[in-house]
């Protein structure tokens, strides 16, 4: 058994950096994997984090995550800029593969491995990334105080994003791909009253366009073709999210949309011994500080199943 671990995280995010600390912390000697090309998570892609909780003057994405990082390495966790490819999670001991074929053991699993904000896909929108393009106004919004935005979608999260943002911005457009809302009727209702929103229909983004920073897109009439410019200066893509949950099919149990299921307010999974954090799990709130928040119960919850095994 000496070569079994305590406990493997998986995620090197919010949730993921804070379950390292907190194990780290307890001497459980964390391995946590990384990602092979985006450790840190999705503040990574971003600039100024004015909302994370203890940086008064804000903190960029990068730094935060870097200082996230070396916290846990200080009391021990040990860091593998590596991505699973696979898991086995059933019985005492659990199995995760690197992607050199390492298999390694440990009693304990738990996942943060977060969730991809779906892409446009189009060339500048990545570079523009925290440069005016955006996808989370309660994160962003507060940048764009009395600035023309667009936002795209359709659904629940369009909406919500629109209304929230139309108490900053001077004016909201939501362009949508089709001609009639996937949004709820209260959410619809709540956007077609608000005098600051106005609807461009059966359209796409054709281009997004700025150098250092997003000056307008060029839009597409899905049904006539016609081409149209909108000057913005903010654009919030809401066209949904894919939490990263392709490992785990068949061994743990995902919600409708593809989330982990946790039994709240815990985070243990309906496998004895995985526990789960972070926005692989929340398709709610999504944010950096709940993201560290259910990592730290995570770890706990870890803590005590091991104590338990003791
Ligand atoms: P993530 O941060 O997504 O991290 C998941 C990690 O898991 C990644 O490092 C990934 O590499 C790793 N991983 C996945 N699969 C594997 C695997 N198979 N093997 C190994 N590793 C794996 N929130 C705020 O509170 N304030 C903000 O200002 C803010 N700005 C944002 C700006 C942008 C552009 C984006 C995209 C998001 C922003 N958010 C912000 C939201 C916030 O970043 C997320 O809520 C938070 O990062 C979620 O943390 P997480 O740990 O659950 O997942």
């Amino acid at each position: 058994m000496s070569d079994v671990r305590n406990v493997i995280i998986i995620g090197s995010g919010p949730a993921g950096y804070t379950a390292a600390l907190y194990t780290a912390r307890a001497s459980l000697k964390p391995l946590v994997f990384e990602g092979a090309v985006t450790a840190g998570g999705a503040l990574m892609n971003t600039t100024e984090v004015e909302n994370f909780p203890g940086f008064q003057d804000g903190i960029m994405g990068p730094e935060l995550m870097d200082n996230m990082r070396a916290q846990a390495e200080r009391f021990g966790a040990e860091l593998l800029p590596d991505d699973v490819v696979s898991v086995d999670l059933n019985g005492e001991i659990k199995t995760v593969t690197d992607t050199a074929g390492t298999v390694h053991k440990a009693k304990a699993v738990i996942v943060a491995t977060g969730s991809q904000h779906r892409k446009l896909g189009l060339p500048n929108e990545d570079a523009l990334s925290g440069r005016g393009v955006s996808w989370c106004a309660t994160c962003d919004g507060f940048f764009f105080k009395d600035q023309d935005i667009a936002v795209i979608g359709g659904g629940d999260t369009a909406m919500e994003e629109a209304t929230f943002l139309s108490r900053f911005a001077k004016s909201v457009t939501i362009v949508h791909r089709r001609d009639t809302l996937r949004a709820s009727k209260a959410m619809q209702e709540r956007a077609f009253a608000d005098p600051k929103i106005s609807f461009v229909w059966d359209s796409e983004v054709a281009e997004v366009q700025g150098d250092q920073k997003l000056s307008g897109l060029k839009l597409r009439n899905v049904k006539t073709g016609e081409l149209s410019d909108l000057a913005v200066t903010g654009l919030f893509i809401a066209i949904g999210h894919d939490p990263r949950t392709e490992l785990f099919k068949g061994q743990l149990e995902l919600d409708e949309e593809g989330y982990l299921k946790v039994d709240a307010p815990s985070t243990r999974t309906n496998v004895t011994g995985v526990f789960a954090a972070g926005d692989v799990v929340d398709h709610t709130y999504r944010q950096a500080i709940t993201a560290a928040g259910t990592g730290c119960s995570a770890a706990l919850d870890a803590e005590r199943f091991l104590a338990a095994l003791a």
